[in-house]
């Protein structure tokens, strides 16, 4: 859209756009040879803490299966017919020696399919670190909170094992700074572009943002504010479309092509959670008991970084499908976050058989027509290739919203 010759923000576009679509982790190749002796540890979707990695002196590398690059001829047999696609996509690239310069893979408790695809991978490659992190859905404290912390502190062990630097809190706390700073980044990003959707359409901020899989935190926010520096130099235009929030597409991704698509539908994607891993936790983690306040309910104590980062997914956590808290809440959250971001509508876009998008899209259906919002959705696969439906979809949709305020 804005990345022809002269485009003062190409250059870092270029860059993210290659580290998306680098499937065979030639950045994390280039790290590990650069960081001689360091592991690269791999995230599956949804989230896992990387400051944690980062104090071990590991690479965090959020593996976002294959999109519409990879042809699967394997890994399609370990999986039956009615999931998702990411777990073919990811054994596919096991397979394929794409993930090879992983020394380890994290495994979050996402939901089954994630869960299953875990217990493949350890069979596959029985001599790769891969661990199952148990996210907690108990949000007490005393609780869930100190069940993560010792799930994190024994992950950190377990790494520490294979190789990695011994957990030590200064560093770990150090991550932490950097990681809310990339955070920071990230959402002067999101601002810009609710502001000035043209400025910085969605389909670039998402390369952006997800360059970040294969980036360290620090390096990762040098390329957001050189992209942000570039789209600040721009001369756009505004357009008369309607700005939607996209919900849904949290863990299998949709192919760059289908944001496009619905960009050139006459949607402005004021707001999404494509790369949901960053945003989990909202705001910065706390790094004090000052900062924490009173959230560590006496069984957490934020001075111990590990607690904090407990802290911060028990209390900021984002009221995401993965979480399991009433339906009210989530309802309550999206028309709020609608509202705040001053969008026409919502097109949930959920990958084919997500269970977690899938059960959770009736009753935030029921929340947005409540409140009188406006939604459409339709369904993807990572590697769909003919957009057209969802282009007529989208596009009656935003037409109906400018001519009428309201969905066909
Ligand atoms: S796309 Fe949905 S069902 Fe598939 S692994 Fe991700 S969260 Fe699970």
């Amino acid at each position: 859209m804005n990345s022809e010759i002269g485009d003062p923000a190409g250059a870092a576009l270029e860059r993210a756009t290659t580290l998306t679509d680098d499937l065979r982790l030639d950045a994390v190749r280039r790290w590990k040879e650069a960081h001689p002796g360091s592991l690269a540890i791999g995230i599956l979707p949804v989230y896992a803490p990387r400051p944690l990695l980062e104090a071990l002196g590991c690479l965090a590398v959020g593996v976002q299966g294959g999109g519409d690059q990879l042809d699967i001829i394997r890994g399609d047999s370990y999986f039956q017919s009615y999931i998702c696609h990411i777990p073919r996509s990811v054994v596919e690239l096991g397979l394929d020696g794409g993930l090879d310069p992983l020394d380890g893979m994290i495994f979050p408790s996402t939901c089954d399919v994630i869960r299953n695809l875990g217990g493949m991978w350890r069979l596959l490659f029985p001599d790769r670190y891969t661990a199952y992190l148990d996210l907690p859905q108990n949000f007490d404290p005393a609780l869930g909170g100190r069940f993560y912390a010792g799930e994190l502190r024994r992950i950190a062990g377990e790494i520490h094992g294979r190789g990695a630097l011994p957990l030590d809190r200064d560093a770990l706390r150090e991550a932490i700074r950097r990681e809310n700073t990339r955070r920071a980044a990230l959402a002067e990003m999101d601002d810009m572009r609710r502001r000035e959707p043209s400025r910085v359409p969605a389909s670039e901020a998402y390369r952006v943002a997800r360059a970040g899989s294969v980036l360290s935190a620090e390096e990762h926010t040098a390329l957001i504010r050189e992209y942000l520096a570039g789209a600040r130099e721009r001369r756009v235009r505004a357009y008369d479309n309607v700005r939607v929030v996209v919900l849904g597409a949290f863990c299998e991704q949709p192919p760059v092509g289908l944001i496009r698509t619905l960009e050139k539908a006459g949607c402005d994607l004021v707001d999404d959670d494509f790369q949901l891993g960053f945003k989990t936790v909202s705001g910065p983690i706390p790094l004090s008991r000052e900062e924490a306040g009173d959230a560590g309910g006496g069984a957490l104590d934020a001075d111990d970084p590990v607690d904090a980062l407990a802290i911060a997914f028990l209390k900021w956590g984002a009221p995401t499908a993965t979480r399991y808290i009433g339906a009210d809440e989530k309802g309550r959250d999206l028309v709020e976050r609608v509202r705040k971001v001053k969008a026409d509508g919502v097109v949930f876009a959920a990958a084919s058989f997500c269970d977690p998008a899938l059960l959770d899209q009736p009753m935030l259906e029921k929340a947005l027509d409540e409140a009188g919002i406006p939604h459409t959705g339709f369904k993807y696969s990572e590697n769909s290739a003919q957009h057209q439906t969802i282009r007529e979809q989208a596009g009656a949709f935003s037409d109906a919203v400018k001519l009428w305020g309201g969905a066909p």
